[in-house]
């Protein structure tokens, strides 16, 4: 017989795993991951205080068993075969489905024509985590190209493990997409104080790798010389599979606000997937945030169960760096004004409101559970579509709650 079968064995494949059989599911739930180790947590990779750690599992090995999940790992799921309701894995076995879940998430973009893994490197798995690591020791130099969340964290903890950093960022400031200039200037000042040598808004020339060394040529003239060196440009959601299948893309895999894509038996969540944003009219968007591949992961399984449940999460994202918190809650794309809330000296939080005063994200950086807190609830009122009156969002004195 047939049953739920879910491609990719990641944070969002495994809440729906387990959601499907929380939510009253009896049939059979095939679990499909193509990495060797048991499915474990990517935040961890990246965040200096997390490297002495073994891989965090997101669930302990026995679960699978008590929760009747087959999880399959190390396999490769190579095509999906839609007429006869089955994916096919290399070497030929197809194994039917009655519905189908895409969590395949998304993988680094790479430099065309370099070649990676000895002392150029990208950052998805823990196999790739342990090799930059092993690059990271005293008195080596470390370059990162790109001064997005992964290159930031990455370069905090190069600076922990005694390594020397160079962060090169094309444009004029780190954290141009989605963090305000304000908060993104206070994290990189933090950075240089920390002796990283961050270089913005220059482009890169051309990268030549020799037995000894990584060589970044700028387009200013400039050469950064490297013992190794992390690509940290983005990633592109993996999309093969359904782009075969012929189902829809749209920087992503293309699902409705139930996470069904134009398929009615195939569903997608997580990195893979871009959906419509309800709190933002629907907008699309594809969101890479640990919180939202569970929250799709646990709403894909409530659908694929027929319970049409309109998913209408409000984005939220964190990063560490250093003794600092960021965290953003919304999307702050069509705020027209921003009005700073401070917390504490070294805390404050950002609100970010639309032409008419309606509340689209908040945005904070500082020590401590204050950003936190205050962050929830934000998210409360960006869910309840608020339009707050900014003159108390500034004051410290009026609670948000
Ligand atoms: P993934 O976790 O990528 O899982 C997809 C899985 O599917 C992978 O194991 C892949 O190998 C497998 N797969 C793909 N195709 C196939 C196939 N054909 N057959 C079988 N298996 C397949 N988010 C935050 O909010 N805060 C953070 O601080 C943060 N830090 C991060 C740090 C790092 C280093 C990384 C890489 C990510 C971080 N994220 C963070 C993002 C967060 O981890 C991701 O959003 C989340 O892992 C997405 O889960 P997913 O299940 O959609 O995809």
């Amino acid at each position: 017989t047939s049953g739920m079968v879910i491609v990719g064995a990641g944070e969002a494949g495994v809440r729906a795993a387990f959601a499907l059989r929380e939510q009253g599911y009896q049939g059979t739930i095939s679990l499909i991951g193509d990495e060797s180790h048991l499915p474990y947590e990517r935040p961890p990779l990246s965040k200096a205080g997390a490297e002495a750690e073994s891989v965090r599992a997101i669930v302990a090995e026995a679960r699978f068993a008590e929760a009747g999940i087959l999880y399959r790992r190390g396999s490769r799921v190579c095509a999906i075969e839609r007429a006869a309701h089955s994916v096919l894995f290399e070497g030929g076995e197809a194994l039917a489905y009655e519905r189908l879940l895409l969590a395949t998430g998304a993988s680094p973009r790479k430099l065309p024509s370099l070649s990676y893994g000895k002392r150029i490197h990208t950052l998805r798995t823990v196999e790739q985590a342990a090799a930059i690591r092993g690059a990271m020791r005293q008195g080596q130099n470390l370059a990162i190209l790109g001064g997005g969340f992964i290159g930031l964290e990455l370069a905090a903890m190069g600076r922990k493990l005694g390594a020397m950093v160079t962060l090169i960022e094309m444009q004029p400031r780190v954290l141009m997409r989605g963090v305000p200039e304000r908060l993104a200037l206070a994290l990189q000042a933090r950075h240089e104080e920390e002796g990283v040598n961050i270089v913005c808004g220059v482009g890169v020339k051309g990268i030549f790798e020799d037995q000894a060394r990584v060589i970044i040529a700028l387009v200013d003239g400039r050469h950064i010389h490297a013992d190794a060196l992390v690509v940290g440009i983005g990633t592109e959601p993996n999309t093969a599979l359904a782009g075969q299948a012929g189902l829809a893309l749209e920087n992503g895999i293309a699902v409705d606000d139930h996470l069904r894509t134009d398929d009615p038996d195939i569903f997608a969540a997580g990195d893979c997937c871009s959906f419509p944003a309800a709190v933002y009219g629907g907008r699309r968007v594809r969101l890479e945030s640990w919180r939202n591949a569970q929250e799709q992961g646990s709403a894909a399984a409530a659908n694929m169960l027929g319970k049409a449940e309109a998913f209408d999460a409000v984005p939220w994202f964190w990063s560490d760096q250093y003794d600092l918190t960021l965290q953003v809650a919304g999307l702050a794309d069509g705020a027209v004004s921003t009005v700073a809330r401070p917390l504490s000296e070294d805390a404050e939080i950002l609100f970010h409101l639309d032409g008419d005063g309606r509340l689209l994200a908040a945005s904070g950086l500082g020590r401590g559970g204050a950003v936190a807190r205050d962050i929830r609830l934000a998210e409360m009122l960006i869910a309840r579509r608020a339009h707050p009156d900014p003159a108390a969002l500034i004051d410290p004195a009026t609670k948000l709650k």
